[in-house]
């Protein structure tokens, strides 16, 4: 009745970014609905096929998208904001919802000043993929439009594909989406919801679907879905599942959940009527699926991992298969998610030493993991003796490279004690900076990145492609620095930034002067809609060679008689945004990377710099999906922040910035960074934060931001000077700083120069 092999889902941007051209290609008119339909059938098809033909025989389909699957299902059911109903075209619809429309049709997150505004976006899970965050209003009227799933279903059907369609389930969509205005919890609507799922399984059946596959991954967190804060995720998962099951004339349903262990979640289904639980047996247990009496069902046990990009140990995977198998119905070898996370072939990698390409597993390489596991599993271990040889080979090398286990590295790890992560009293250290720097009440500064030209975009592809050289490229560079430079001055801000014009991104620029880093030449992933990211891969021992950013910040700090403040990427955010080491704990990990930022912060200060920026914007979406295990990452991410600030004397003044408005379970985090100067995102919340932070305690210095750089729209004085009173209220001004709510690296240098023109004024305001 079951299948043997399978994956949750498929990345669809495209092994060479295909999609993305397409739908760039239809937002600018030059190309037309027809094209991009089969820019994207072409690309369903090779995907199917590709699964196909590496043995998989249960194929997932409707994990396609043109943006976003959680778009794809407020479609599905739906629950498209009003404000874009009045647009006629279903597609253009759609992209309205993701993007804005109308006068200026924007990216995600930033307000058009006219028009459709589109739904916001938020991180999926503890993933860097976004998704468009589904509004639910007194106005949303749920009602099916099945029409997607069942036409890439019957057309995956007609090109031989055992098609298993998949759909995120009522309570997923439900638990990620937003109350509109101050309406109800979405969940609290999940019985409005219950009638529409149970008319798909029967339209899915009546078009001859054997399987469906419904994504549930919410129950690996722990959302709160009662008052009293105990999560009632399992119990809404049996209630919900019970009925669902109990459905006659439906296909065969399969639980999907990843991410994470589901615990009780997987007890509560298995007293439900449906015939699979997917689970994720990388960042889950096995224990938990014995424990839930799973033994009437199929397991689809997801033993690779399928969102980081190493070589399975196939031996340790087979292991946990065996085990398994006698505590469950029937078992299929799968990922442990979708494989949306990853990039899609190794084949695409030319420039990768053979030890290194030995190591890892893009997506292709993981489903033929997959298939050999099943093989295995079905027919011994002898049947795929040569495959098995080869990762273990693969794993020796990797096990035994010398990159991976630096002495100096390992001695200096050693050797840390506690005062390695700890300043003189903040106190202290205020009082001797404040004599160090000499700068006004209330200071002004940047977060520090300037508008990132066409120009300088040129200028690193014409690098990169050996048009210019160093010389030339470092020349343009400086030029770009002495002109933001200028426009501070001109402006007046008290603390001035070098722009970061060399960095192509904030954690590839570290990444790529690392050693035990590396960059791939095609390893893109969707980050969210057309947008993809290439992150570097972390794998051995950290250090940094030579100095990254010294030579210029002091050039910057030469062309001007203002401080310049050195700008550095934080250690939990360049593991964020990098695939990591398996290895070894994230905590080790951090405290490498920790070091080599702390060299660097080292000779900034030897260079003469009094100010330096540490970013982490990262430090809440690492965040662990479960609360019982948040506190021991709180307690790695701080203590690598604080090792990679605390090598520098008391005069040089540490700042940091995060950007993201929600603290609730940071906050005691933030404080303990102990950073002399927090600068953080305020504008939308009317400096909340605030609040917050003073009722924790913090008594450091803080930098509320005063305006939205997401939008274009230009700030008045006015606005931010009532924003600074406000802010005056909380905070004593020898402790309050003036600045945007993020960098400025998005904007036009016209949007920039007015808009902090303004925040001077308004400083200069509030100071008199
Ligand atoms: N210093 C970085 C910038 O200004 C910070 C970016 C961020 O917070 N994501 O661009
Ligand atoms: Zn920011």
């Amino acid at each position: 009745m079951g299948f043997t092999t399978t994956v949750p889902g498929t990345a669809r941007i495209g092994a060479d970014r295909e999609l993305k051209r397409a739908v760039e290609g239809y937002w600018a008119g030059r190309v037309d609905a027809a094209e991009l339909e089969s820019v994207a059938a072409q690309l369903r098809r090779t995907g199917w096929q590709e699964l196909l033909t590496t043995g998989l025989d249960s194929v997932p389909v409707n994990t396609f998208s043109y943006y976003d699957q959680m778009l794809d299902t407020a479609v599905l059911l739906g629950a498209l904001p009003p404000r874009v109903s009045g647009i006629e075209n279903p597609l253009d619809r759609y992209f309205a919802a993701a993007r804005g429309a109308g006068s200026r049709a924007s990216g995600p997150g930033h307000n058009s000043a006219e028009g459709v505004t589109p739904l916001e976006m938020t991180k999926w899970f503890d993933t860097n993929y976004h998704y468009l965050v589904p509004e639910i209003g007194p106005d949303t009227v749920f009602s099916l439009d099945a029409s997607k799933v069942l036409s890439e279903f019957t057309e995956a059907v007609a090109q031989g594909i055992p098609a298993r369609p998949v759909v995120i389930g009522p309570i997923t969509f439900l638990g990620l989406s937003k109350a509109d205005a101050d309406g109800p919890e979405p969940l609290s609507r999940i019985d409005e919801l219950l009638p529409l799922y149970e008319q798909l399984l029967g339209e899915l059946s009546a078009a001859g679907a054997q399987w469906v596959q419904i994504d549930e991954p919410v129950l690996v967190t722990d959302v709160p879905t009662e008052r009293n804060g105990r999560s009632a995720l399992p119990e809404l998962a049996e209630r919900v599942y019970t009925r669902l099951g109990g459905l006659i004339d439906r296909p065969r349903i399969l639980v999907q959940t990843y991410f994470g262990d589901a615990g009780e979640s997987l007890a509560a289904l298995g007293r439900t009527g449906v015939e699979g639980v997917g689970v994720d047996l990388v960042y889950g247990t096995a224990e938990s699926v014995r424990s839930a009496e799973l033994n009437g069902k199929l397991v689809v046990a997801g033993v690779v991992d399928g969102r980081n990009i190493w070589r399975t140990d196939l031996d340790a995977a087979l292991a946990i298969l065996e085990d398994l198998r006698p505590a469950v119905g029937e078992l299929a070898v799968s990922t442990s998610c979708s494989t949306l996370h990853v990039p899609y072939t190794l084949a695409a990698e030319t420039g990768l030493d053979e030890n290194l390409r030995g190591w890892l597993a893009f997506a292709s390489e993981k489903f033929a993991e997959v298939a050999a596991l099943s093989r295995a599993l079905t027919n011994g271990r002898v049947s795929q003796a040569d495959v098995f040889e080869a990762a273990r080979d693969a794993l020796a090398t990797r096990a035994t490279d010398a990159r991976l286990s630096v002495d100096s590295v390992r001695e200096r790890l050693a050797a840390l004690g506690e005062s390695d992560r700890r300043r003189t009293a903040a106190a202290t250290r205020r009082e001797r900076q404040h004599e160090a720097l000499g700068l006004p009440e209330l200071p002004t500064t940047t977060i520090g990145s300037f508008p990132q030209t066409g120009d300088i975009r040129k200028a690193r592809q014409r690098l990169r492609l050996g048009e210019i050289d160093q010389t030339a490229y470092r020349e343009q560079m400086e030029a770009e620095i002495a002109a933001v430079i200028a426009l501070q001055d001109e402006i007046g801000l008290d603390v001035l930034v070098h722009g970061e014009p060399e960095r192509n991104d904030m954690v590839q620029y570290f990444a790529e002067q690392f050693d035990g880093f590396f960059a791939t030449q095609n390893g893109w992933v969707q980050s969210y809609g057309s947008r993809c990211v290439r992150p570097p891969i972390l794998y051995g021992d950290v250090t940094r060679p030579t100095p990254m950013t010294v030579g210029w910040i002091t050039h910057a700090q030469s062309l001007t008689g203002k401080i310049v403040k050195g700008m550095l990427t934080g250690p939990v955010t360049i593991l964020a945004w990098s695939f990591v080491r398996d290895d070894q704990p994230l905590a080790t990990t951090a405290d490498q990377v920790a070091l080599a930022i702390r060299d660097e912060t080292v000779d900034l200060e030897r260079a003469g710099v009094g100010i330096i920026q540490v970013d982490e914007p990262a430090l809440r979406e690492l965040l662990p999906l479960r609360s019982g295990d948040r506190q021991a990452y709180l307690d790695w991410a701080v203590g690598a922040f604080r090792l990679s600030t605390s090598g520098v004397a008391d005069e040089t003044q540490i700042h940091t910035h995060l950007c993201y408005s929600e603290f609730g379970d940071v906050i005691g985090a933030i404080a303990d960074l102990d950073a002399d100067v927090t600068s953080i995102e305020a504008a939308r919340s009317h400096m909340e934060v605030l609040d917050d932070l003073n009722a924790i305690g913090f008594s450091n210095e803080v930098g509320p931001g005063v305006y939205d750089i997401h939008s274009p729209r230009i700030p008045n004085a006015a606005e931010m000077t009532d924003l600074l009173r406000e802010a005056l209220s909380a905070v004593p001004a020898e402790r309050l700083w003036v600045n945007p709510d993020c960098g400025l690296k998005t904007r036009t240098t016209e949007q920039v120069t007015a808009a902090l023109t303004a925040m001077v004024d308004a400083a200069k305001a509030v100071r008199a």
